[in-house]
């Protein structure tokens, strides 16, 4: 790994998440296969909410009011192409307005095709239709992290895809998905660990069960952020475990000794 303890502690704030994942993420495509994350640190009181497919326009127009009303609190979208296309032309500017309020937007694969069943070929040219579908409705070239595989099938291709494209494999620890949001809400929910990469889809249940989780999530001293966030806390912490105190400090701007 390129990145040392020293640099990563010198960067301060969300800001520069970006700039601190990308050498670890060479890092990772350069040498080893890529792992998979399904969890970040269970020290922090912060959880990823995750929302896959994003097929129904109405669903993802109920999720983003509820965003609206918790404006300190980030998600992750996994869309497929597909959905990156028929959301745009039914709710125009909804995938800007996502990206510009801070919340991170996945590869889901294009029409939600088994990775399986893909190539090592077909997989990186499904990567490049979808990209070019993001690029089409937040009319601008942006940086992807994050690859999650369709039916969490993390299929050699699919691994080989993100080595080749530098995205992170990402499943999840726990689900919000329920068949009844009340028992979700009363029994899952609780549950919740930190550090969960949380699945949820875009299901009128889910949309349910969102809505009650972001305040939920605040009333518990929890702050829902995007997966880059969850990600830098959890690289964070394994380099300050590699010879440096680990205190539950938050700060990204104290030194250790060597
Ligand atoms: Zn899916």
């Amino acid at each position: 790994m390129s990145l040392s303890r020293r640099d990563i502690l010198k960067l301060g704030g969300a800001a520069l998440i970006a700039s601190a994942l990308s050498p670890i993420l060479r890092a990772q495509s350069a040498s080893t296969p890529p792992s998979i994350f399904s969890r970040g640190s269970r020290r922090l009181p912060r959880v990823a909410l995750t929302i896959d497919d994003c097929h129904l326009s109405y669903i993802l127009q109920r999720m983003e009011n509820t965003l609206a009303d918790n404006p300190d609190m980030r998600v992750t979208f996994f869309p497929t192409g597909e959905a990156l296309l028929s959301i745009e032309s039914k709710l125009p500017g909804v995938w800007k307005r996502i990206a510009e309020q801070g919340h991170d937007i996945g590869y889901h694969s294009y029409s939600h095709i088994n990775p399986q069943l893909f190539s090592n070929q077909a997989a990186l040219e499904d990567y490049d239709r979808w990209r070019e579908a993001l690029n089409k409705v937040l009319s601008k070239e942006t940086r992807v992290y994050f690859a999650r595989p369709p039916y969490g099938n993390a299929s050699p291709s699919f691994l080989n895809l993100c080595g080749q494209r530098g995205l992170i494999c990402t499943l999840w620890s726990w689900g919000w998905g329920g068949a009844d949001a009340q028992d979700t809400a009363a029994y899952t929910m609780p549950k919740t660990k930190n550090g969960d990469v949380v699945l949820m889809h875009t299901r009128s249940v889910d949309a349910a069960v969102f809505a009650q989780g972001l305040p939920w999530l605040k009333s518990q001293g929890k702050q829902a952020v995007t997966l880059r966030q969850l990600y830098y806390d959890f690289r964070k912490e394994q380099i300050d475990a590699e010879g440096c105190e680990v205190s539950e400090a938050n700060s990204l701007t104290r030194t250790c000794d060597e």
